[in-house]
């Protein structure tokens, strides 16, 4: 059941996406795995079907997503990596078992534990983490331009130019605010 609970946010960088479960982290937050049971779906969307899930593996998860937050912030902003953050992801990266696995027509998919546990899918997450701040991707950290936003994103574009963690959600409304401001400017009279 997804009813009543806040929509996921689509993105190709798993650790980026898995970071923006949690939204607006400098407005209104929007927490996007606010139940166990959400975050079991959301693994299950991104390849990473598990059994079950506990408060604490849950509390867990939104940790080692915090770690993430905070480390890659301090990659794009060329600052030093938070040591707790670092251990976290580390500890996750090497608790869990899971092994890449070819399919026959060609894609990767991850093969968790035979009784796949949510620590399983935590260490795909931040191993993906591990490459992506270490630079093992084609592409540039970066914080977006929103002021209550701020989610760090991999910017992908040839020119490193990318200003919105989301062209449909903060780029946007700052289109529409951008729009507004224009109408109001308008309807004003000359004096
Ligand atoms: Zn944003």
């Amino acid at each position: 059941m997804t009813a009543g609970f806040p929509q996921f946010r689509t993105g190709k960088v798993l650790a980026t996406a898995f970071t923006g479960t949690l939204s607006e982290r400098h407005g209104t937050a929007v927490e996007r795995i606010p139940t166990p049971q959400r975050l079991t779906d959301w693994l299950e969307i991104h390849g990473l079907p598990v059994e079950s899930c506990s408060n604490a593996q849950l509390e867990r998860a939104r940790a080692l997503r915090e770690a993430i937050h905070a480390a890659a912030t301090a990659a794009a902003t060329q600052d030093v990596l938070p040591t707790t953050a670092v251990r976290l992801i580390n500890d996750c990266s090497a608790q869990g078992w899971a092994a890449a696995s070819l399919t026959p027509d060609g894609q990767r998919h991850w093969q968790l534990s035979p009784t796949p546990c949510v620590e399983d899918a935590l260490s795909v997450i931040a191993a993906d983490a591990i490459s992506t701040i270490a630079g093992d991707r084609d592409g540039r950290l970066a914080l977006c331009a929103s002021s209550t936003c701020r989610a760090v994103f991999l910017d992908t574009s040839q020119s490193h130019t990318r200003k919105w963690c989301d062209m449909n959600t903060c780029g946007n409304r700052q289109k529409k605010a951008r729009f507004r401001a224009h109408q109001t400017a308008k309807a004003r009279p000359e004096r």
